[in-house]
């Protein structure tokens, strides 16, 4: 492969955001094909066996195995890792594979977590349960109480995870606060950053050690792929994440690898025109009678409004979610069925990060497996409609929304 490099690597740094979404790790071969190249294979052909024993040894770069590494899925980690400001990257097959990477090669058994409720429900389940099989400990806090995650630390508590803005009340916390916390108890902090995207939000430039992706969502954007990433050092990358990718094989697809770099692209104007439309439909629904309550950070009466424009560059993101108007749960549940049943265009779907809309019903899917305890935790109530905004026209949306609502 000619590694002619279209934009030399320390030209990169000058470059804006948005140019980084589309030129940063371009490597072209000997074509000079304008658009990023798929190298689909599982394997390498080694120059010579010295060449392969250095290669193999970690003494020289080059490609060995599909395992370890190839060159698409090396372009969507040099640019993400651009996007996000982190030295380095390591994506994943899937979002919940970056989570079980990183927990893999940064804890052991008698080791602390720290996450808040309201995250997302696999993430609950994997930490809270099947990690802890293995020995590993956690606590689960409120997420906007950075007293509480102060007041659960242990000498054994080596991970602080968050998720802000959260799946699907839209809680937002404060990473630079956390990142403190963090900090003075040796620990590191994640932010699952799925949400708002490093075209909202940055959490490194916050203070945050680690950052992880579902490149499911925003990042393919299009509902095409699975994809996980996790950025960070790169001596976490190399020293803590790398060995468990090679003897545990969580490994990115390259064709998954290559439709994400290509939505990587398009990341930042679908973020802009996605919640713009998710803001109008927001103060639509808070308006409307059927509506109990709207959770969406770009609305003042969001608890953390503020906390959330300062630190996703005054943008509430793609994610609402609202209470139907009832009297118990058993009609708060029959209600938001009824709304979801009665729609005629919009995606009956547990997926976000589409550019269609997608509406779901949490209590009876996402957070389905949780108990009803973690549930009320949580604050997933059973006439809670989540909607991922995509990029119909808003009054098409709206309509479809009314349908349900306005014959409640
Ligand atoms: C979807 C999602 C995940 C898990 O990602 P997968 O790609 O589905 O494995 C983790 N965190 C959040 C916030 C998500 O929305």
């Amino acid at each position: 492969m000619n590694t002619e490099k279209p934009v030399p690597d320390d030209a990169l740094a000058d470059l804006h955001r948005d140019t980084l979404a589309v030129r940063a790790a371009v490597e072209r071969s000997q074509y000079g094909e304008n658009s990023e190249a798929l190298y689909l294979t599982s394997g390498y052909v080694q120059p010579s066996a010295e060449a392969a024993a250095r290669r193999f040894a970690g003494d020289e770069e080059g490609f060995t195995y599909g395992r370890y590494g190839n060159p698409t899925v090396a372009s969507l980690e040099q640019r993400l890792a651009a996007l996000e400001g982190a030295e380095a990257c390591m994506s994943t097959a899937s979002g919940m594979s970056a989570i079980l990477l990183m927990c893999m090669g940064l804890l052991k058994a008698g080791d602390h977590v720290i996450c808040s409720h309201s995250m997302f429900g696999s993430t609950i389940k994997l930490i809270g349960t099947d990690l802890a099989k293995f020995g590993v400990e956690s606590s689960f806090v409120s997420q906007t109480d950075v007293n509480a995650w102060k007041s659960a630390i242990k000498p054994s508590t080596r991970l602080l995870f968050a998720e802000t803005p959260t799946n699907p009340l839209t809680d937002v916390c404060d990473i630079r606060a956390l990142a403190d916390v963090a900090h003075n108890a040796g620990a590191l902090l994640c932010v699952d950053n799925c949400f708002a995207t490093p075209a909202l939000q940055r959490p490194i430039a916050l203070g945050s050690d680690i950052v992880m992706h579902s490149g499911t969502k925003y990042l393919d954007g299009q509902g095409r792929v699975m994809a996980g990433a996790l950025c960070a050092s790169q001596a976490l990358v190399i020293k803590s994440f790398l060995p468990i990718m090679k003897s545990a094989g969580m490994t990115l697809a390259p064709f998954n690898a290559w439709v994400v770099l290509k939505g990587l692209e398009t990341l930042d104007i679908r973020m802009q025109a996605q919640s713009a439309r998710a803001m109008a439909l927001a103060q639509w629904l808070q308006a409307h009678p059927a509506v109990a309550r709207v959770h969406y950070p770009g609305l003042t009466s969001h608890p953390q409004h503020e906390l959330a424009m300062a630190q996703q560059s005054g943008c509430g993101g793609a994610v609402l979610s609202f209470e139907v108007k009832a009297a118990d749960a058993d009609q708060g549940r029959q209600r938001a069925f009824h709304v979801l049943d009665a729609m005629q265009m919009l995606s009956l779907s547990t997926n976000l990060g589409d550019t269609k809309t997608l509406v779901a019903h949490p209590a009876s899917t996402s957070h389905g497996r949780l108990t009803e305890v973690q549930r009320q935790l949580a604050g997933v109530s059973q006439g809670l409609i989540r909607v991922a905004v995509g990029l119909e026209h808003i009054t098409d949306i709206q309509t479809d929304l009314d349908r349900g609502l306005s014959s409640i």
